[in-house]
């Protein structure tokens, strides 16, 4: 059904069709035609996600829902309908009503090609603090005419909104520079080879505060290690409070095959919170846990089924989601499990709620971040797990009938021959192993 509309109106491989005897001029044209197609496409998921997002509220007025209720998982569907994470079909939505109901000089500089999506968006944040009349104003002023966005990047882009808006408003610039503090934040994500960036988002005075203590100790520090590495050694020092060549961080957990763990196998093992690491990289932190007399290697046995090489279920009757289980579900989730999302679990939620008969048990519990465990309560999504050949999945529906497949990620280690694995915490009690 959802394809035929899309077949009707366009012919989506005539489109990404090439002459292979084209000149290198008509080349050329065709990238900078289809980047104007980029555009317009842009410009229609905008009317479309906001006319969504108007239908959903008013039938949703209509049903009593109320108005702080009413259409608080939309967002979530057009994140879905793109592929992309939840988080990102916020942004997809908010840039849609902005352009649609506040900015249409913006969205028609869009359709033509003259903005890319992320230009508008950046229009639109920087826009954000204004009240309509002056959002309205700055979109007139800045976009009315298309020629004058010629040649700017995404810099130009900004420093042009931002200087329009302080003229403007300068206080609402002022304020959201102030509630901006309340955004400051830490976040974790995977860097290649082995490495990952910790960001610190800080007010600036903070921010620049730490950056000069870092280099002070650069400054006095003489051996022979460089610069950054003195400063990085020193921001993980002074964070964790013992050096940073002890390599042995609170709590981590790492899930592996007994094989690799002894040694005998080289499949990588998984690193919690990061992802996949080589098996000799996971050896050396539990050798250097077991060696350290600070720090506690526990080991915990998990099994799984040779054939599937997904995790062995296991019940329990209570409604929380109890300790082992929800460890058991972290293992086999690993990050949140609705399509894209990929943040942190939060959230050991019923699938099928708990008042509709949903039991707590492996089967039915799934992996979810704050925001997307809050999306699936809004009135119309439905989520089912199930099992395709041993592995976990969970079937997430829309109030549209969309749907949208979650299966549980692979287990280190080859799914035929391992029969067990262990996870290694470093940091907590030694009881586990006995009772392993
Ligand atoms: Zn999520």
């Amino acid at each position: 059904m959802e394809s035929c509309i899309v077949e009707h109106m366009f012919d989506v491989a005539e489109l990404a069709a090439v002459d292979p005897h084209a000149d290198q001029a008509a080349l050329i044209e065709q990238i900078a035609w289809l980047e104007r197609v980029k555009s317009a496409a842009s410009a229609g998921q905008a009317r479309a996600a906001a006319a969504l997002d108007a239908k959903r509220r008013a039938a949703e007025a209509a049903a009593g829902v109320p108005t702080a209720k009413q259409g608080r998982a939309v967002a979530g569907e057009v994140a879905l309908a793109r592929r992309d994470s939840p988080a990102r079909g916020g942004r997809h939505l908010g840039l849609a009503k902005a352009l649609v109901h506040e900015m249409p000089h913006t969205l028609a500089a869009l359709q033509c090609g003259a903005l890319s999506e992320w230009r508008a968006t950046l229009i639109a944040r920087e826009s954000a603090c204004l009240d309509v009349q002056d959002r309205r104003r700055l979109d007139a002023e800045l976009c009315a005419s298309v020629g004058q966005l010629e040649g700017m990047g995404d810099a130009r882009i900004v420093a042009a909104a931002t200087e329009i808006a302080a003229r403007l408003d300068a206080q609402a610039v002022v304020d959201r520079a102030a509630k901006a503090e309340a955004d400051r934040t830490v976040t974790i994500r995977p860097a290649p080879d082995c490495m990952t960036y910790v960001t610190v988002l800080l007010p600036v005075a903070h921010g620049v505060g730490v950056y000069a203590a870092l280099t002070r100790s650069a400054d006095t520090t003489f051996d022979d290690r460089s610069r950054r590495q003195v400063m990085a050694d020193t921001l993980v020092q002074r964070v964790t409070g013992r050096p940073a060549d002890a390599c042995a961080p609170v709590a981590l957990n790492l899930v592996m095959s007994d094989q690799a763990l002894w040694g005998q196998d080289t499949a990588p093992a998984v690193l919690d919170g990061y992802g996949p690491i080589p098996a000799s990289l996971a050896q050396r932190l539990v050798r250097d846990a077991v060696v350290d007399a600070r720090s506690v290697a526990t080991l915990r046995r998990l099994y799984r089924d040779p054939t599937s090489g997904s995790l062995v279920a296991m019940e329990s009757r209570s409604r929380v989601f109890p300790k082992g289980l929800a460890g058991f579900i972290g293992v086999r989730d690993r990050t949140c499990r609705t399509p894209y999302c990929d943040a942190p679990i939060r959230h050991r939620d019923h699938a099928t709620p708990r008042n509709r008969g949903g039991p707590t048990s492996a089967a039915n519990g799934l992996g979810e971040c704050e925001r997307c465990n809050y999306t699936k309560e809004a009135p119309g999504w439905r989520v089912t797990t199930g099992d395709q050949n041993g592995v976990h999945t969970a079937d997430f529906v829309t109030p549209t009938g969309a749907r949208y497949r979650s299966t549980a990620p692979p287990l280190p280690g080859a799914p035929l021959v391992a029969i067990s694995e262990v996870e290694i915490r470093i940091g907590v009690a030694l009881a586990d192993l006995h009772a392993a």
